[in-house]
């Protein structure tokens, strides 16, 4: 006998990845610096290098043990100060270790973040269009993942269809912003808004509904935004980060779960991760990484490429007519397809060699994703091709 669950996964194949094993194989044929793939989130730019010369030096500098051994369940102590004290100073927020958790990543944050806050069989809502890995995130916890539909004029929140929603039974909300995959950053108002719904259901069904907001975009933000701290708003939030796009260390896995000191039982829920790691496998990240981004973890990569290649295809999407909204950050791009299948319209894209993500599975269909952390040189010939593609198949558009 094997394992249900898992075995009924295997005929749900993740669509990014079937596309991206697409572009490889088209690109073993025509040179993959003529396929356009934007397809995979997996940054292009070069790790800082500050991040590089920690690494060196703490390999000159510490013993094997504290670089190559096992760390402390919860992670490092004086990492998880190191990271309460930047976001305090960042933030104004009051961490102190005691509300640091590392963790692989934010995969890693959210995995033991819905265990924290849900018992099997409650609800955790999450705003679509959304990170499809969040089905297998939530729903293998036992709890049940609920999804939201779009507020398609401007990818803010849909509160009628969310206050529809927010029954009893919903323990938890998992926002993302800035956003994958719409690339849009939530307003300030929306976050005020979100918090005093959350805030008035909590008292009115006698239990805390938390936030845990996955953010692995907050350094990825465009026109000068201001970046908007979720937690500062909302005492019951778990906030999930991970360096893998900002440190554009994605392979290294780290992350931490930071819980606002404000929220009951803080500390305790910190604690409970390490019992939560036990039961999933997950015990403490990579010493070394932990040590290194304590370090950096003030710094970025430079991510300007991001907010380049952004305008140089938004323009051309509105020169194209597209309807599409402006990201505020991320990078990703969320037009709506010129036609209404927009399978249909991704599968057409592939004769130009444009690989583009229809957005079905992240809960908008009509829609598709731009994944566009790839060079600007390859953007800048790509939009040849898609004008190509639009100017062909969609002449009357
Ligand atoms: N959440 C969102 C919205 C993501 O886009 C990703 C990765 O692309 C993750 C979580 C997982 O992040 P990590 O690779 O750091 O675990």
């Amino acid at each position: 006998m094997i394992s249900k669950v898992y075995k009924e996964m295997l005929n749900g194949k993740s669509v990014i990845r079937q596309l991206s094993e697409f572009a490889t194989a088209r690109g073993a044929e025509i040179g993959y610096e003529n396929v356009f793939d934007y397809s995979l989130g997996n940054p292009s730019v070069p790790v800082p290098s500050g991040f590089n010369d920690t690494i060196k030096k703490l390999i000159d500098e510490l013993s094997p043990m504290a670089l190559h051994g096992y760390s402390q369940s919860l992670g490092i102590p004086a990492v998880r100060e190191k990271i309460a004290n930047s976001l305090n100073r960042r933030f104004g927020m009051d961490y102190t270790a005691d509300h640091i958790f590392m963790t692989s990543g934010a995969a890693g944050a959210i995995a033991h973040a819905v265990r924290c806050v849900t018992e099997p069989g409650d609800e955790v809502l999450t705003f679509a269009p959304y990170f499809p890995e969040y089905n297998p995130y939530i729903n293998l916890t036992g709890a049940v993942l609920k999804i939201v539909p779009p507020n398609t004029k401007d990818f803010q929140i849909n509160f009628e269809a969310f206050s529809e929603m927010l029954s009893e039974k919903v323990m938890a909300v998992l926002i993302n912003t800035p956003n994958n995959p719409s690339g849009i950053a939530y307003s300030e108002e929306t976050i005020k808004k979100l918090s005093e719904i959350l805030t008035e259901k909590s008292k009115e069904y006698g239990h805390e509904i938390y936030i845990i907001s996955d953010e692995p975009y907050r350094e990825i933000l465009f026109d000068n935004k201001e970046l908007i701290y979720v937690s500062k708003y909302y005492d019951y939030t778990l906030s999930c980060y991970s360096y893998s796009k900002s440190l554009s260390v994605p392979g290294e896995r780290i992350g931490y779960v930071a819980i606002n000191p404000k929220c009951p039982f803080a500390k305790e829920m910190v604690v409970m991760c390490g019992q939560i790691s036990r039961g999933i496998g997950h015990n403490c990240p990579s010493s070394i990484i932990q040590l290194a981004v304590a370090e950096t973890c003030d710094l970025t990569a430079d991510l300007s490429v991001y907010e380049t290649n952004m305008n140089l295809i938004y323009d051309e999407l509105i020169d194209l007519g597209f309807t599409v909204v402006r990201p505020g950050g991320t990078f990703y791009i969320f037009p709506k397809a010129l036609e209404d299948d927009a399978k249909v319209f991704c599968e057409k894209a592939l004769k130009y060699d444009l690989i583009l993500v229809p957005a079905d599975s992240f809960g908008c269909p009509g829609y598709f994703r731009m994944a566009y952390c790839i060079d600007t040189e390859k953007v800048k010939r790509s939009l040849v091709a898609l004008r190509k593609f639009v100017e062909t198949e969609y002449p009357n558009r």
